[in-house]
């Protein structure tokens, strides 16, 4: 019988690895169970940025890409996270329920990427609209294909990282491949569920105008897009890719100007998005 951790509170810049090494990979996690257990980072309890309101952030654990500039590279192996029920979690929430429905806010469960483990994910996202709240989760979209019915009804929103719009940079940038994420996104359209894109200001990887123009170009017609941020780059997770041991590309790679920026959300407004 595997131990049972702790649902640790934090935050996603806190350093986590190591705390399940029988776990197994990511690669090979199917998760077509009913959920009951799972491997979490951590959760952070004041979020005014994941979604409306206030929110309660679960990051869970697994991610099948590699973006070059990922702030939580200890979220990408189930082995760094902590093994907890998926029970654990909804008692936990449920401590904050009061609070949450208060200020209008709710549960976004970010990662990694909630769809590795799409049955844990998607127990404790059912368990939050049970106790009234609004429901999100921040995703690639990779692995969007994995999303069935009964798991995007558990959905209020859908936080969608698009990283990039030409699928050579987007492969550049995170070791897979950009269809599946336009899949998920015109599915989502399709059903009409909203979305907040998320798009990820990197100078020299992402910032090229005719890459965003493609995404600029392929969300505007999207009714159900209600907003595409802009996120500069910053380097708060560069720590862990030194304490990981891993390379980290973009050490010297300078925080996007305002004036970048500024052009970058002109680009998605002219197309005709709501951006910020
Ligand atoms: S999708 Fe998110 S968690 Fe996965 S590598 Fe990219 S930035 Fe990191």
């Amino acid at each position: 019988m595997v131990q049972l951790g702790n649902v640790e509170s934090g935050s996603r810049h806190d350093l986590r690895v190591g705390i399940s090494p029988d776990a197994p990979d990511t690669d090979d996690v199917r998760d077509d169970s009913e959920g009951a257990f799972g491997y979490v980072h951590s959760y952070e309890t004041s979020s005014r940025y994941d979604g409306p309101g206030l929110r309660i952030v679960l990051f869970v654990s697994g991610c099948l890409l590699r973006c070059s500039y990922c702030h939580n590279p200890d979220t990408w192996h189930l082995k760094d996270g902590t093994y907890v029920s998926a029970q654990q979690v909804i008692d936990r929430l449920g401590d904050f329920v009061p609070a949450l429905r208060s200020l209008d806010g709710g549960l976004t469960i970010s990662g990694g990427e909630p769809m590795v483990q799409l049955a844990f994910t998607r127990r404790i996202l059912a368990a939050a609209q049970q106790m009234g709240l609004h429901t999100a989760i921040e995703t690639s979209g990779f692995l969007g294909d994995r999303a069935d019915d009964r798991f995007l009804s558990c959905l209020d929103l859908v936080l969608l990282d698009i990283k990039s719009g030409d699928p050579d940079r987007y492969r550049k940038a995170t070791g897979r491949e950009l269809a599946p994420t336009l899949r998920f996104a015109e599915r989502l359209a399709a059903l009409g569920k909203p979305v907040w894109v998320r798009f990820t200001l990197v100078p020299g990887l992402t910032d090229d105008p005719a890459n965003v123009e493609k995404i600029a170009r392929f969300v505007a017609p999207m009714k159900n897009v209600e907003w595409v941020e802009v996120q500069p780059l910053h380097q708060l997770g560069e720590f862990k890719w030194k304490a990981m041991k891993l390379e980290y590309k973009h050490a010297d790679t300078p925080r996007p100007t305002p004036d970048l920026v500024n052009r970058v959300l002109e680009q998605f407004r002219a197309a005709g998005c709501r951006a910020r």
